[in-house]
C-alpha cells in the first residue's frame, strides 16, 4: 500500500455543484436556469414514472420540460440509450435531468456522449477519451448508493455480449447533483439495503485502492462512519428523513472518493457476476466485499483498522491485525443485519459461470487499482468459490 511520504502526489477533481436538503428538488428549475438551458428532458425508469415523483418534477420545471423518457431499465443498456437519444433529439433537448437510481443517471451520462459527439456508444468505451464538455446534466438521485451523481463513470450493459461497458471520463461528471432525502422515503427496504452497501463498497474500495490519498481517505472514512450509523435505520424506517439524508450524503461522498481514488477487486468481481447472472450491483458488492477485504488483508491492516474505528468498533487495545479483522467482520454483520444475502449461492449464481467471470474480472479496469495484484484468474476463481 502507498504510504503517505514526501513523494505523495495526486489530482483531485470534484466539479459537481451539490444541492442538499429536504425539498431540494424544487431547485431543479433555478439550477437549470443557472446553466443557461431552456429545454429539459427528464430521464427516468418506468417504476418511478408511476410514483408521482416525475409529475412533481415536471410541474416544478413547467415549460422548461420538453419531454420525459421513462424507459430506463435496471443496469440500463445500449439499446435503451439509442432509443433515448433519438427521443431527446426529436424534442430538441438542450439539457438532461436524470431522476432515479444509478441506472437512470448513467443513461443520461451515456446519452450526453452521443447527443454531443454522435456515433456509437461502444466507440467511447474506455478512459478519458472525450475531448470537450458534453450536453449539461443535472442528476437527481433517488437511491443512496451509486454516487453516480458526482462520478466520472457510467456503466451500461451490452445485452448482446452479456458484459457491462464502462466509460470513465471527467466530461461525464454531472454539472449539478440535487440530493433530496424526501425522494428516497419510498425506496423499499431491500433496495435501500443493497444500494447502501454499494456506497459502503465504494468507500472501502477507495481506501484499499493503490490510488488512495488523504482527501479521498477523509471522504471515504466519513462516509463509512455515516453508513454504519444510518443504513440500518434507513432500512428499518424508510420515512426517517434525517437518516435518509445522511445516507444520501454518505453515498455522494463515497462517490467523490472512488471517482478520484478508483476501486478494486470487489467491483471487478461484482461487475463480472452482475453482468453474467443479473445479480443487482449493490447485492453483488455486499456479498463480495468481505471476501475482497480478506484477500487484501495482508497489505491493508492499517487501512482496515481505520475502517474498524470508523465503523464504531473500539480498537483501542487491539493490534492493527485484530482491528482489521474486526472491520471485515463488521461488514459481514451489517450485511446480515439489513437482511441481504451473504453468499453467491443465495442469489442464483451457478459455479459453471465462474471461469468466465474470473477472466472478465481480470479484464475489468478496477482490478488494476487493487492494493494486491492478483496473480491471475485463479485468484479470482478461489474468491468466487469462497463467496459461493
Ligand atoms: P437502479 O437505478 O437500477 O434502480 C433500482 C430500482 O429501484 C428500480 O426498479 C427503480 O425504479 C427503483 N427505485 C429507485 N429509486 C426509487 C425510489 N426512490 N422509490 C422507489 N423505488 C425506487 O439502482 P441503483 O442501484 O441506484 O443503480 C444501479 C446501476 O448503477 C447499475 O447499472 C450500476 O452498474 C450503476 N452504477 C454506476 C456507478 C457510477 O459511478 N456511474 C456506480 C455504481 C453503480
Amino acid at each position: 500500500m502507498p504510504n503517505y511520504t514526501t513523494d505523495l502526489s495526486f489530482n483531485f477533481n470534484s466539479p459537481t455543484k451539490i444541492v442538499f436538503g429536504a425539498g431540494a428538488v424544487n431547485d431543479i428549475g433555478p439550477e437549470m436556469d443557472s446553466l443557461n438551458k431552456k429545454r429539459a428532458v427528464i430521464i427516468t425508469d418506468e417504476g418511478l414514472a408511476a410514483t408521482g415523483m416525475i409529475d412533481r418534477a415536471k410541474d416544478i420545471l413547467g415549460k422548461r420540460c420538453v419531454g420525459i423518457f421513462p424507459e430506463v431499465k435496471p443496469d440500463t443498456g445500449v439499446y435503451i440509450i439509442d432509443k433515448a437519444v433519438k427521443y431527446a433529439k426529436g424534442v430538441d433537448a438542450d439539457i438532461l435531468i436524470s431522476i432515479g437510481g444509478g441506472s437512470s443517471i448513467d443513461t443520461a451520462k451515456a446519452m450526453a456522449i452521443l447527443l454531443t459527439e454522435g456515433g456509437k456508444l461502444e466507440d467511447y468505451q474506455g478512459w478519458q477519451i472525450l475531448k470537450r464538455p458534453l450536453m449539461p446534466h443535472i442528476a437527481v438521485p433517488t437511491t443512496a448508493g451509486t454516487g453516480s451523481e458526482v462520478t466520472y463513470v457510467a456503466v451500461v450493459k451490452d445485452h448482446d455480449r452479456g458484459i457491462k461497458l464502462v466509460f470513465g471520463d471527467n466530461h461525464l461528471i454531472p454539472n449539478t447533483a440535487i440530493l433530496d432525502p424526501e425522494l428516497t422515503v419510498n425506496l423499499p427496504p431491500d433496495i435501500t439495503a443493497s444500494t447502501g452497501m454499494d456506497a459502503l463498497s465504494h468507500a472501502i474500495e477507495s481506501i484499499h485502492s493503490l490510488q488512495r490519498q488523504p482527501m479521498t481517505d477523509g471522504l471515504a472514512l466519513q462516509a463509512i462512519r455515516m453508513i454504519f450509523n444510518y443504513l440500518a435505520i434507513s432500512v428499518e424506517n424508510g420515512k426517517d428523513i434525517a437518516a435518509r439524508g445522511q445516507m444520501q450524503i454518505a453515498a455522494t461522498m463515497a462517490g467523490i472518493a472512488f471517482s478520484n481514488a478508483q476501486l478494486g477487486i470487489v467491483h471487478a468481481m461484482a461487475h463480472a457476476v452482475g453482468a453474467r447472472f443479473g445479480v443487482p450491483h449493490g447485492v453483488a458488492n455486499a456479498i463480495l466485499l468481505p471476501y475482497g477485504m480478506e484477500y487484501n488483508l495482508g497489505v491493508c491492516e492499517k487501512e482496515y483498522a481505520a475502517i474498524a474505528d470508523a465503523a464504531g468498533i473500539d480498537v483501542h487495545k487491539k493490534t492493527k491485525r485484530e482491528a482489521a479483522e474486526m472491520a471485515i467482520y463488521a461488514v459481514k454483520r451489517l450485511t446480515e443485519e439489513i437482511g441481504l444475502p451473504t453468499k453467491l449461492s443465495d442469489v442464483n449464481v451457478t459455479k459453471e459461470g465462474f471461469a468466465i467471470c474470473a477472466e472478465n474480472a481480470m479484464a475489468d479496469p478496477s482490478i488494476v487499482y487493487n492494493s494486491r495484484t492478483p496473480s491471475g484468474p485463479d485468484d479470482i476463481l478461489k474468491l468466487l468459490e469462497k463467496a459461493w
